[in-house]
């Protein structure tokens, strides 16, 4: 069924150079780089306030954070936060929650048998998983950078529709308190994370796994929620004395097979049971569960219903089965579920490169390189297994704009890249990343009067160096690169199952 709507008048509410939409990790950097690099910047998003998965999906986080390979924006937040003290430092992370590699290897190989710098540093895969912070803390000191970056925030203003005039975007339409409004704009990037402006736009987007027998699937959602008064002491005891169900990060599978077997509602196999998230060493325990409803899309109301409510039940099942079978959960409860999920597949903009998974797997560098990411496709939920089979990669300019609507770009998972790739380019490092060169590209556009697409990838890349920003690998050492190589020649994967129902080229294509 459907309905005419009336034509009517929109007010326009504000006007920019650049609008940024979605105020996640991958709209911090676009934001913060546009506003740096002189535009005149609207940030909008749909909460009242910022860090999208970061603070309002729980997992403030940023994974694998290497200086040697990202010294931009990422970086500078990251020092921050360290400076408030509102990160956890190494020491205070759990040990069996840091990377096994580093520790499997010095003791198979000895540290004679290992590059220099993975024996030297806690950097990229074989130190630390990531930098784990406050979120709260978080919000408050991004509305501070943004002031002080002149970005002007747009908060409780869902974006509803692009106005577009043949291959040009005018603005976007939002809808918040007062209604529908216009807010106008010369570059629109968006950084919702599902891709909804490059959808709603009409442009060419991408979704759905292409290959294996899930072809055509949306391959779910991924979320989380924490439990509070866990007496981290007996846990950790408990863990201890029962390592074959708690082998590292993820854990519990006998418990929940007990569970199931008993007739519990339980989705997954196993979970993700960390005290990474315990800032303030009270009892904070953050679970993570695996992905749930392959069939189900981002873009769907009635799916995202059913997702946000089935994520709940299952929350409170599987902290109803912890509290009776895990020691120091007897006085436990759940402390907060987390505001969305990320889901597998969004729309994803097609540019003039597809960034794919041989791409990151061969190291690539191209010559418009704005940012190298250095993140494994986590295609757990999909292929069943993650792999440190990549090396560092450039991410090229081509993949931050539309190939077809000239003044569209993108950043985070939603770039021109692949259903396998956008699960590297989804974790809050490479968005982050890939947002500070599309704030810089659009802001940079403005300045020389010429949309993105036409823009020279040069002119970017310069104005990122001058920022203190990596953009391609070819600037980066050999002995930076060397743990990364050395990895992955020795091919390790974590698999959930032999039986991969998506072949490694059909992975490698996307
Ligand atoms: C359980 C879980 C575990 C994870 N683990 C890790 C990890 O270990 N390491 C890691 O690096 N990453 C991890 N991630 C992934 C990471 O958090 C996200 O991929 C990342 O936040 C994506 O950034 P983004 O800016 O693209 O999107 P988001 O963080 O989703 O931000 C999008 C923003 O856009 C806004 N928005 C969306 N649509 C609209 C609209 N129509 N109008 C206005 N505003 C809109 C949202 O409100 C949000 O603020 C995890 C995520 C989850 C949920």
């Amino acid at each position: 069924m459907k309905i005419i709507e009336p034509q009517r008048e929109i007010k326009v509410l504000d006007e920019a150079e650049v609008i940024v939409v979605g105020g996640g990790p991958a709209g911090i950097g676009a934001a913060l780089g546009s506003a740096r690099t002189g535009a005149k910047t609207i940030l909008i998003d749909r909460f009242g306030s910022l860090g999208g998965l970061q603070t309002q999906g729980l997992n403030g986080i940023f994974s694998f954070v290497d200086p040697e390979l990202h010294s931009g924006i990422v970086h500078e937040i990251v020092g921050r936060l360290k400076d408030a003290k509102a990160v956890l430092s190494n020491d205070e992370i759990p040990a069996w929650t840091r990377s096994p590699i580093k520790d499997r290897f010095m003791q198979m190989l000895g540290p004679d048998k290992l590059p220099k710098r993975m024996v030297d540093t806690e950097s990229g895969w074989w130190g630390r998983w990531g930098y784990c912070f406050d979120p709260e803390y978080y919000k408050y000191m991004l509305d501070g950078m943004m002031e002080e970056a002149g970005v002007k925030l747009l908060f409780h203003s869902f974006a509803a529709g692009a106005i577009r005039e043949d291959n040009f975007l005018k603005g976007v339409l939002v809808e918040g308190k007062e209604g529908r409004r216009a807010v106008l704009g010369k570059v629109i990037i968006d950084t919702t994370g599902t891709g909804d402006i490059i959808w709603k736009s009409g442009a060419p987007c991408d979704e759905g796994i292409p290959a294996g027998e899930k072809k055509g699937s949306k391959s779910g959602y991924l979320s989380c929620f924490m439990i509070g008064g866990v007496d981290q002491a007996k846990f950790d005891a408990f863990r201890a004395a029962n390592p074959e169900d708690w082998p590292g990060m993820y854990g519990a599978a006998g418990i929940l097979a007990k569970a199931k077997a008993a007739g519990e509602n339980i989705r997954v196999e196993k979970i993700v049971v960390t005290q990474h998230w315990d800032m303030y060493r009270d009892g904070k325990i953050w679970i993570m569960t695996l992905l749930h409803g392959a069939e189900e899309a981002c873009w769907s109301t009635k799916d995202l219903t059913a997702g946000e409510i089935g994520m709940r039940k299952q929350a409170v099942t599987l902290h109803k089965v912890l509290k009776q079978s895990v020691h120091g959960f007897e006085n436990s409860y759940i402390d907060r579920f987390s505001q969305y999920a990320v889901w597998g597949n969004p729309h994803r903009l097609i540019g003039e490169h597809v960034l794919t998974y041989n791409d990151m797997r061969a190291g690539r560098i191209f010559e418009d390189g704005i940012a190298i990411s250095n993140m494994p496709p986590d295609v757990y939920e999909v292929a069943g297994r993650f792999a440190y089979d990549i090396l560092p990669h450039d991410i090229p300019y081509r993949s931050l704009v539309s190939k077809e609507v000239e003044n569209l770009m993108a950043a985070g998972s939603i770039i021109s890249n692949g259903a396998f790739s956008a699960a590297a380019i989804r974790y809050c490092t490479p968005t982050i990343c890939t947002g500070q060169a599309a704030g810089t590209g659009a802001a940079m556009a403005v300045k020389n009067n010429v949309t993105p697409k036409n823009l020279d990838a040069k002119i970017v890349q310069d104005a990122l160096r001058k920022q203190g920003a990596r953009v391609s690998v070819k600037d980066v050492s050999p002995e930076a690169l060397a743990p990364y190589q050395f990895i992955q020649k020795l091919n390790i994967a974590e698999r959930r199952t032999d039986e991969m129902i998506i072949t490694e080229e059909e992975i490698g294509m996307y």
